[in-house]
């Protein structure tokens, strides 16, 4: 029988070659109607952010295929099946954020061309939020654990109006919601969740406690230290917590010992002790890690690094008196 081999090289290098492709003809397409190159090119200066309004359909929440094994998810516990996303586009830029190449593909033909510049630098917001709010049965979700989202982050700056909107909704009619969120600006609704407690969970992620990897990876988002803060302070409204060690880098020269790196964090989380821990490594999902690469300047080498992590993540946690759940990288 041929024995069909998974050749990350060679599945590399196609990813690149076909992401290059689509890049290079949306540019020219969009170069044709006098916008510029610089458009496209990723710069940390927020003011290069463009946005524009998109019609939204109800109902707001959604099947999400990012969840349970059994209902044909990828293994995460994030919710119970379903996700609740109302912008296309994150302007937190992570670089290893695979949810770009979602909307590269789809995203124009449901927001429109600003998804061809670079990743956090378009963001589309609803221009019918209340219709569709009122066209969402909330109650059919009821007791439901819903994920609040799964293609941006609840809390950037320009969502934060639109989100106590639809936590005002959702909330009272009974369901139930994993916020899931880097940004400081969720506690300021830490006062109204109190009330739906056993209701909401408030998970937030850390990569690393490296600064200089902090920068690269996630340029606009609030350091470490701030993100487990707002975890202290979900705990000190009773709300339930959760964190997510991700995505776990193997050895670069900015931050060479991902051991070390580990321990920091999971040292730091030992003094919160959220209620849910889950760590992963970082995943090959189409061209990130060749991007990636290019913005570190030098190759990342991922083999047996997820298994490697695994066992240092259980055995770290341990020695802190916690226990978590690992998510296997799920192409190996
Ligand atoms: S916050 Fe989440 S959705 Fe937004 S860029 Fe970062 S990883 Fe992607």
């Amino acid at each position: 029988m041929l024995k069909v081999e998974y050749n990350r090289e060679k599945y590399r290098e196609a990813a690149l070659k076909a992401w290059s492709t689509i890049r290079r003809n949306k540019i020219e397409r969009l170069k044709a109607v006098n916008e510029t190159f610089d458009d496209y090119i990723f710069d940390i200066d927020s003011r290069k952010i463009a946005y524009g309004t998109y019609r939204i359909n109800a109902p707001l929440i959604k099947k999400s295929k990012l969840t349970w094994v059994e209902k044909g998810g990828v293994g995460k516990e994030l919710s119970d099946g379903w996700s609740l996303n109302y912008a296309v586009g994150c302007t937190h830029a992570c670089r290893f954020c695979y949810v770009d190449s979602i909307h590269k593909r789809y995203g124009e033909r449901r927001a429109g061309p600003l998804v061809n510049r670079a990743w956090g630098n378009y963001l589309y917001t609803p221009s019918n939020l209340d219709e569709a709010i009122a066209g969402t049965k909330w109650e059919k979700w009821k007791g439901i654990e819903v994920m609040m989202s799964s293609t941006h982050d609840p809390y950037i700056p320009s969502l934060t109006e639109t989100t106590r909107k639809l936590l005002e909704a959702a909330l009272p009619a009974g369901v139930k919601l994993c916020i899931q969120t880097r940004s400081p600006l969720a506690v300021r609704d830490f006062e109204f969740l109190s009330h739906y407690s056993k209701q909401v969970r408030v998970q937030v992620s850390v990569a690393t406690m490296n600064e200089r990897l902090g920068r690269i990876i996630e340029p606009r988002v609030a350091p470490p230290e701030s993100r487990l803060r707002i975890l202290e302070k979900a705990r000190d409204h009773g709300i339930s917590t959760g964190i997510i060690i991700a995505p776990v880098f193997p050895p670069v020269r900015v931050r060479p010992s991902p051991s070390g790196d580990l321990e920091e964090i999971i040292s730091r989380i030992s003094e919160i002790r959220p209620d849910n821990i889950y760590g992963e490594s970082l995943h090959v999902r189409g061209s990130n890690i060749t991007e990636l690469e290019a913005m570190l300047g030098q190759k990342l080498d991922l083999e047996n690094f997820d298994a490697a992590m695994e066992i240092k993540f259980h055995r770290t946690l341990a020695k802190y008196g916690l226990k978590g759940r690992w998510w296997k990288e799920h192409r190996n």
